[in-house]
């Protein structure tokens, strides 16, 4: 561990480039990108962001090996087994990618070796199995005519991905897309670039994939916004926060018309039931999903409704548990988390901190950068718990993203239903009851992409996973990756 971390910060240390057309190209533009530990203040890395000629060569590479048809027109199962080399790199060098996770992002090192990287690997071969599964339909249709479908791949898909997952998410979208034969330009978030470099570095010296089939440029939300406006893109996959999600929508429209899909923020929340069928389970269970990766999850319960007579041991419980919690150097086994992404970050959750006191929420335990973390280093949030929370404060209708949990009580099944859907958002709800017939009407009545009876945060590649209202449009997983990344053409013949 220790040589691989010597490793590590080294190798984070050399010039990062793009990855256009086959090589390596170091970014135009004279702005230069610093990105910070998290834990540490200290400088990982800096580079030169992609220019608007560098996006357009990179468009222009993924454009060329799509038409040349050197990926789709490869027999199904040499395509499969690279994308499933492709997942194999990935696990090989797992525990360097986990140090890479921690050093950019913060998550702590056992985190992303036990919770993003398996994914990372897996969804290659989840989607290689895909690739001779795809079936067409043959229609019924009036005598005199046959009518069949074809799934056709996009063309060139642009890729924008956030840094809470920063493989993860990628891989999400690099394996289904490739899968179904389109190119691709993938955009990494600039606080978190290093994984995704280096698995381009291994699959560059590892794998003979198609010259410009793959390509990756570096920069912020100004490179994301160029890339995603152009004409000569099919697809923007997005994941990332609403306010972004609508900047997509409105100007990816401008030159051409895309195929958009789009994973965007939550407010989640979180019922529980005095019938619960294990209390204790529940608060466990919704802690950990709250409180893991620092809060820095989409579909994270951010809104706990408690019944009445169960609203004081729950807290307690929770309040509890966090104060368990140990904040510290996110690469040592013993913390529990690491410190927020980066600055902008971290004080956005402090001055949200600051708006629910100010609004009268009661401020239960946490709220204040941890400067016992390590040494007064670092972007230290302890895991924060307001109760008496109603729904009119910012701290309960936006999103926050860090580690603070809105706590607030309610009396009948109704209220519990209006209070989970006063919410722009709808990416996940959670319901804990012994009782059937409430849970299936609580699975119907509320408006949220997932809903998870007695065990929030369940998630499989065969389960369509995103969410409803501003929480984006689409599903990654399963079939619907694979509706995502293809179009459906209708087939007709006279005989
Ligand atoms: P963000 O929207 O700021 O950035 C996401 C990506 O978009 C980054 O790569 C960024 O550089 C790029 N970008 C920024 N401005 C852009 C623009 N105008 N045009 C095109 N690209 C642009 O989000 P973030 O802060 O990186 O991530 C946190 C957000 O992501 C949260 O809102 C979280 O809920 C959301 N998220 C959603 C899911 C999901 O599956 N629903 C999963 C993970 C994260």
């Amino acid at each position: 561990m220790k040589d691989l971390l010597a490793w590590s910060k080294s190798w984070i240390n050399e010039k990062k480039k793009n990855y256009i057309g086959g090589e390596w190209v170091t970014g135009n533009q004279d702005k230069i990108y610093e990105n910070e530990n998290p834990a540490t203040n200290e400088i990982l890395s800096r580079w030169n962001m992609a220019s608007f000629e560098d996006v357009n060569h990179s468009i222009y590479e993924a454009n060329a090996a799509f038409k040349s048809r050197s990926w789709i027109d490869l027999p199904m199962r040499k395509r499969a087994s690279l994308l499933r080399s492709i997942g194999s790199l990935i696990r090989q060098h797992e525990n360097e990618f986990a140090i890479l996770e921690s050093l950019a992002n913060g998550k702590t090192y056992k985190e992303a070796l036990t919770g993003d990287l398996p994914d990372c690997s897996d969804i290659f071969d989840y989607y290689a199995g895909w690739i001779d599964k795809v079936y067409g339909e043959s229609v019924p249709v009036e005598k005199g005519f046959i009518n069949f479908t074809r799934k056709e791949p996009l063309g060139v898909c642009a890729l924008i991905v956030p840094w809470n997952f920063p493989l993860l998410m990628a891989c999400w979208k690099l394996a289904p897309a490739l899968s179904m034969g389109n190119s691709i330009i993938i955009k990494p978030s600039e606080h978190t670039p290093f994984s995704l470099i280096r698995l381009f570095q291994l699959i560059d010296e590892n794998l003979d994939l198609p010259k410009g089939l793959i390509n990756l440029v570096l920069g912020d939300g100004f490179v994301g916004e160029y890339l995603s406006s152009h004409s000569n893109v099919h697809k923007v996959s997005f994941t990332g926060s609403t306010k972004v999600g609508k900047n997509i929508i409105s100007r990816s429209c401008r030159s051409s018309l895309k195929s958009l899909s789009l994973e965007l923020g939550g407010k989640s929340p979180n019922i529980i039931f005095a019938d619960c069928p294990d209390l204790k389970e529940a608060i466990n269970r919704s802690f950990d999903v709250m409180f893991s990766h620092k809060g820095e999850k989409c579909s994270e319960p951010t809104r706990f409704y408690l019944e009445e007579s169960i609203y004081d041991k729950v807290l307690q419980g929770l309040v509890s548990k966090a104060n368990n919690i140990i904040c510290g150097d996110p690469l040592s086994s013993q913390s529990d988390q690491g410190p927020q992404c980066h600055k902008l970050h971290f004080d956005k959750i402090i001055e949200y901190i600051d708006s629910g006191i100010k609004e009268g929420a009661k401020l239960e335990c946490g709220g204040f950068f941890d400067d016992k973390a390590n040494n007064g280093k670092g972007y230290y949030v302890r895991p924060t718990i307001f109760s008496n929370v109603n729904s009119s404060m910012r701290i309960c209708q936006e999103e926050i993203f860090g580690p603070v949990l809105c706590i607030s009580k309610f009396k009948t099944e109704n209220e519990a239903l209006a209070l989970a859907n006063n919410s722009m958002y709808g990416l996940a709800a959670g319901v804990w009851t012994s009782d059937i017939s409430r849970a299936h009407r609580m699975a119907q009545e509320i408006d949220a992409g997932m809903v998870f009876i007695n065990r929030y945060g369940c998630y499989d590649f065969s389960s369509p996973f995103g969410g409803f209202k501003e929480s984006g449009w689409g599903k990654d997983m399963a079939i619907h990756s694979i509706d995502s990344y293809t179009k459906t053409k209708s087939v007709w013949i006279q005989i």
